[in-house]
């Protein structure tokens, strides 16, 4: 399971099985009689799929080969099992591995981290995952780095194949803290040998959620230099944009740079624009995505499928609104100066030397760290 770059297993828990003893039979497992959708585009088409161990060894029709699992598919789809690529199960999963409620959907692959994830993590931001954990009844979170939580995680028991990104947010929290400020390059030699670490340990890449604080604190040269110290390892740079609103393109732009400059591939999580009278931002956006200049290593993008709404925003996460600029400190900190009556004063300060476009009208969600 960890850090599996496996594709999956087939996905028919619905269907009915026989079993055949296993000496005898051509395949471990054969689904039959279903419909394939082989994740390439294509439609459908009537085959039949024989499995040996954790491999695909045939597709067509082989309902007269034996195996020693019979799946009765007829009527159903039967498809490689979905990645989600933006799992936030990484609490979850220690709770309760079994994950039914992705792989009832078909999901086989929990990617999990979006710019805050399980390692690396120092003394400080250990205690606050393991007083988290503890408040969902997990007494035994006690990981420094990613793969400790794996390997946890494993200990524990869980269904799915569950791989990680390493958080900016992470490398920015350990070394510098959850202030707005640039790093020294000192702490960013720092940060990118955090980084180099979870790679070699089996990350898939660099993720960032730049809409929240403290990640929103990073400038792109410091985002560039964290996705560059992945690149050796093929790594992915996969990021909440800085900005879904009115400075989307200038989002797109910024994700684009870095993944160029750094030589890694880019991605865009959940890529969607704030508000109907976003939405012409949004054709800029896909140009500026597809335009013939982009590097041959190539874009993605992950999408929610939801409605935009007058007024309104379009992203589903609507809690404590508030310029990102206003927002050093861990949430806490920022309640209390609210509180004080503070934050209006903070609010209106020029902008850091990472917050750059931050400082315009658009709310960004509450922060990352807890
Ligand atoms: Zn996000």
């Amino acid at each position: 399971m960890r850090y599996s770059r496996r594709l999956i297993a087939l996905i028919a828990t619905t269907a009915l099985a026989t079993a055949l003893p296993a000496h005898a039979a051509d395949f471990d497992v054969l689904i039959l009689g279903g419909r394939v959708y082989d994740g390439a585009g294509r439609p459908g088409r009537a085959a039949d799929i024989g499995i040996r161990g954790d491999r695909i060894t045939a597709i067509g029709r082989l309902r007269g080969r034996t195996a020693t699992t019979r799946i009765d598919a007829t009527g159903l789809a039967v498809a490689p099992g979905f990645i989600n690529m933006l799992s936030q199960a990484g609490d979850d999963l220690l709770v309760d591995g079994r994950s039914q409620s992705d792989i009832r959907q078909g999901v086989t692959l929990e990617m999990i981290g979006e710019g805050l994830t399980a390692g690396p993590l120092n003394p400080a931001m250990k205690m606050l995952f393991k007083g988290r954990l503890a408040r969902l009844g997990v007494r035994d979170a006690d990981w420094s780095t990613e793969a400790e939580y794996l390997d946890l995680l494993q200990r524990r028991g869980v269904s799915p194949n569950v791989a990680a990104f390493v958080g900016a947010t992470n490398a920015r929290l350990y070394v510098v803290g959850a202030d707005n400020r640039k790093a020294t390059p000192d702490e960013l030699a720092k940060m990118q040998d955090l980084v180099r670490q979870a790679m070699a340990d089996g990350a898939f890449g660099v993720s960032s959620a730049l809409g929240y604080a403290p990640a929103a604190f990073a400038d792109k040269a410091e985002l560039t230099a964290l996705a560059a110290a992945s690149a050796p390892w093929n790594g992915l740079y996969i990021s909440h944009l800085r900005d879904e609103g009115e400075h989307l393109t200038d989002s797109v732009d910024e994700l684009i740079a870095i993944a160029r400059d750094a030589k890694v591939k880019g991605e865009i999580y959940h890529f969607k624009v704030a508000g109907l009278s976003g939405l012409p931002k949004l054709n800029q956006a896909i140009a500026a995505l597809e335009r013939p200049a982009r590097p041959a290593s190539g874009w993605a993008r992950t999408c929610i499928p939801i409605r935009p709404r007058p007024r309104d925003w379009t992203s589903p996460c609507r809690s404590g609104f508030k310029p990102a600029v206003s927002r050093p400190g861990s949430t806490g900190c920022v309640i209390r100066r609210s509180g004080r009556g503070s934050l209006r004063r903070c609010a209106t300060r020029p902008p850091g030397p990472a917050a750059g476009w931050l400082r315009s009208d658009r709310p960004t969600t509450s922060s990352s760290w807890p």
